[in-house]
């Protein structure tokens, strides 16, 4: 059994195909898929689709891409929410710090730091968004004592980077980007990690395999991901398919 631990399938562009794309994952193994929050108006449709489909979970969160219009009230409805769907929300995610968009810096710190004390008050596992912000993320995990652990997801850095994020309790995000030649210094530190810290996704409808440039990236591209993480590594692949689902129910304890 697989489990893609980020997959944006509340998205619009699986409206019309959802089910299909879902049935065929299960064909393929990929039995479960972890839907991450993005924004406020999302959130229903995500808790929603979870009511629907038994191989979907979610976690909630405020996305860096999406806070143009964030207000006060949306970290309100959050907790609410937090509190409501205890039994259920695997996670307070996606969130983060993104230096490459054009959303103001300081509402991004600021909407993330008080989303990791509201994981710290609910004792939730955070799945964290990262692109040039590893010191930033990695200094205010420890400022804020968090120790509830999750993901760092889409995992691109140095083997020191991702040595810190082990260190505070992170499992690793391994996605599309290894099925890149060019990804050398990612493939190279993949390879060499702890394998009890790798964990599998695909951030579908982002983040395309290689030779899929262009398309709408899916959860059934799971398996491929799989087979290019098993030639970076030395060991079998049951070896590696046991240690990524025990590794992802280790970060989301309630999957
Ligand atoms: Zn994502």
């Amino acid at each position: 059994m697989l489990i893609d631990s980020h997959c944006h399938l509340d998205f619009s562009c699986f409206d019309h195909d959802r089910s299909d794309v879902i049935k065929r994952c299960s064909h393929l193994g990929v039995e479960i898929i972890v839907i991450p929050g993005t924004q406020d108006s999302s959130w229903q449709k995500q808790i929603d689709l979870c009511d629907v489909y038994p191989q979907l979970r979610f976690a909630l969160g405020l996305h860096p891409y999406f806070l143009e219009n964030v207000k006060p009230a949306h970290l309100t409805h959050l907790s609410t929410l937090l509190q409501r769907h205890q039994s259920k929300v695997l996670a307070l995610g996606e969130i983060g710090l993104d230096s490459h968009i054009d959303v103001d810096w300081q509402l991004q710190v600021q909407i993330f730091e008080q989303q990791l004390i509201l994981a710290n008050e609910h004792h939730l596992p955070i799945i964290l968004h990262h692109r040039n912000s590893h010191n930033e993320l990695i200094r205010l995990l420890k400022v804020h004592k968090f120790i509830h652990g999750g993901i760092i997801h889409g995992f691109s850095g140095s083997l020191q980077t991702a040595k810190s994020y082990i260190d505070l309790g992170f499992k690793i995000g391994v996605g599309g980007t290894i099925t890149y030649a060019r990804a050398t210094k990612t493939r190279h530190v993949i390879g060499q990690l702890p394998l009890d810290s790798l964990v599998l996704e695909t951030d579908a409808p982002d983040m395309p395999l290689e030779g899929k440039q262009g398309q709408r990236n899916s959860p059934e591209y799971l398996p491929e991901v799989l087979e290019t993480l098993l030639s970076l590594r030395s060991e079998t692949k049951q070896q590696i398919l046991l240690a990524c689902l025990n590794n992802v129910k280790v970060a989301l304890p309630k999957l």
